[in-house]
C-alpha cells in the first residue's frame, strides 16, 4: 500500500539450505502469490524464484522488478535471488542495494563455506541488519538443544565480523512445514522470540540520503520535441531542484536545470529514489551518455584516474593477476579497468590479512587491489557516498567479483 516505508531484503546462505522455499512461503503467507498458483512437490516454490530470475536477467543496471511483499509495517522488495550468485551484482549496482538480510542456515548441515562467505559479504556490502533463520527444524524434531548449539556457533561467527548477536533474532524455522514464518509454531513451544514476519517488522527503514551530495547516474539520453535533450536517471543521493547548476562527469558538460519530470509530471525538485527525466540548458544529446553522472557544479562527481578497492572473487575459472582487465559495472557505467596491484589477500570469512602482494587471486578470495579505468569513470569512496562506491566485475558473461571503492586518485 502507499505510504509504507520500503526495505530491500536479501536472503542469503549456503546452497540448498532452504532460501527459495522460505522466500516462497513468505510470499505466499503475505498474500503476494495465491496458493493455487503453486504446483505440488519439492519444487513447489521454484516458479517464484524462476520468475525472479527471468526478471533479473532482463535488466542489468536498469530498474529491476523484484518480488515485493508487505508486512503490517513495511513494503519489502527481495533483492536476492537465492541460489544465484549474480545477486551480489544486483545488490551492489543500480537500485537494489540490500538494507537488511535473512541468513538461512539448515540445522542438519550447520555452518558451511557459503554461510561464512555470505556473512562476510553482507558486512562488506554494508548490510547492518540481520536475522538468522535456522531452517529444517523438522529434520531434528524441533530439538531445542540442537537449535541452541547452532545458535551459539553462529553467534560466535557473526561476532568475528562485528555483528552483535544480542541484536540478531535467531529463529527456528521449517520453511517446508511453514513453522514460525508468520506466527509462532506449536512445534517450538520453547522458542520465545518472534516469528520471521514479525521479526522483519523490527528492522529499521533506511533514511533517504538527502544530505549527501547530489548524484544522478544517467541511464539514457533522449531528444524530445519541444523540450530538447532529456537525460534520464535515478536520483541516488542528494536533492535536485529547478535552476540548480549541474555538471555531468566525466563529460564535463554543465548547465542550469530547466525542468524536472517524473511519471509525466513536472516537478520543482526530486529526491533519492526518484526516477526522473530532466533538461539542462546548453547540454545536447551528443554531449552526454549512459554512465555519466550528474551532480551539482560546486560538488561535482569524482572522476577516478585510479582507485583502490576491496573485492571478493565469487567465481573465476582461472586466476586474477596484475594486468587483468575485466569490465567494472558501477552505477550505470561499464568501464574496463586494469588490475595494477594486488595489495593483500584476506580471509573471506573474517577479513584478516592472509598474504601481502599475492601473485594471484582466485575464487573465494577477498582482497584489496588497485585498479586503473581504461577511460574516465565516475566512482566515489564508499565512506563518502556508499551508493556510488560499489561495483560488480563481469567477464565471460558472468559476475566474477564484487567490491567497493575505498580510495581514489582523482583525474581532475
Ligand atoms: P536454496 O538452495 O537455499 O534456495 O534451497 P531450496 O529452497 O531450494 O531447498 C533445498 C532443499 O531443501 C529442497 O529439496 C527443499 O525442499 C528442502 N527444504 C527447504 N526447506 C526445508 C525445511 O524446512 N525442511 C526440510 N525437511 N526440507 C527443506
Amino acid at each position: 500500500a502507499k505510504g509504507k516505508e520500503h526495505i530491500n531484503l536479501a536472503f542469503i546462505g549456503h546452497v540448498d539450505h532452504g532460501k527459495s522455499t522460505l522466500v516462497g512461503h513468505v510470499l505466499l503467507q503475505s498474500g503476494a502469490i495465491a496458493e493455487q498458483q503453486l504446483s505440488d512437490g519439492e519444487n513447489k516454490f521454484r516458479f517464484v524464484m524462476d520468475k525472479l530470475t527471468e526478471e533479473r536477467e532482463r535488466g542489468v543496471t536498469i530498474d529491476l522488478a523484484h518480488a515485493k511483499f508487505e508486512t503490517p509495517k513495511y513494503e519489502f522488495t527481495i533483492v536476492d535471488c537465492p541460489g544465484h550468485r549474480d545477486f551480489v551484482k544486483n545488490m551492489i549496482t543500480g537500485a537494489s542495494q540490500a538494507d537488511a538480510a535473512v541468513l538461512v542456515v539448515a540445522i542438519d548441515d550447520g555452518i558451511m563455506p557459503q554461510t561464512k562467505e555470505h556473512i562476510f559479504l553482507a558486512r562488506t556490502l554494508g548490510i547492518n541488519q540481520l536475522i538468522i533463520g535456522i531452517n529444517k527444524m523438522d529434520l531434528v524434531k524441533y530439538d531445542e538443544a540442537k537449535f541452541n548449539a547452532l545458535k551459539d556457533e553462529l553467534g560466535a561467527l557473526i561476532k568475528t565480523v562485528a555483528y552483535d548477536p544480542a541484536k540478531v533474532h535467531f529463529i527456528p524455522l521449517s520453511a517446508f512445514e511453514g513453522d514460525n514464518i508468520k506466527e509462532n509454531s506449536a512445534n517450538t513451544p520453547w522458542y520465545k522470540g518472534p516469528a520471521l514476519v514479525p521479526a522483519l517488522d523490527e528492522f529499521s527503514a533506511p533514511e533517504k540520503p538527502t544530505n549527501l551530495p547530489l548524484r544522478v547516474p544517467i541511464q539514457d539520453v533522449y531528444s524530445i520535441t519541444g523540450v530538447g535533450t532529456v537525460p534520464v536517471g535515478r536520483i541516488e543521493t542528494g536533492i535536485m531542484k529547478k535552476a540548480d547548476n549541474v555538471i555531468f562527469e566525466p563529460a564535463g558538460k554543465a548547465g542550469e536545470v530547466k525542468s524536472i519530470e517524473m511519471h509525466h509530471e513536472m516537478m520543482d525538485s526530486a529526491e533519492p529514489g526518484d526516477n526522473v527525466g530532466f533538461n539542462v540548458r546548453g547540454v545536447g544529446k551528443n554531449d552526454i551518455r549512459r554512465g555519466d553522472v550528474a551532480g551539482h557544479t560546486d560538488n561535482a562527481p569524482t572522476v577516478a584516474k585510479e582507485f583502490t578497492a576491496q573485492i571478493v572473487v565469487m567465481q573465476h575459472p582461472g586466476v586474477i593477476t596484475v594486468g587483468y582487465t575485466p569490465v567494472f559495472h558501477c552505477h550505470t557505467a561499464q568501464v574496463a579497468c586494469t588490475f595494477l596491484e594486488l595489495v593483500q589477500k584476506m580471509n573471506p570469512a573474517t577479513g584478516a590479512v592472509e598474504e601481502k602482494n599475492p601473485d594471484f587471486l582466485k575464487t573465494g578470495n577477498a582482497a584489496i587491489v588497485k585498479v586503473k579505468p581504461t577511460k574516465p569513470m565516475v566512482i566515489e569512496n564508499v565512506k563518502e557516498i556508499p551508493h556510488m562506491g560499489r561495483f560488480a566485475i563481469r567477464d565471460m558473461g558472468q559476475t566474477v567479483a564484487a567490491g567497493m571503492c575505498i580510495d581514489i586518485v582523482k583525474a581532475k
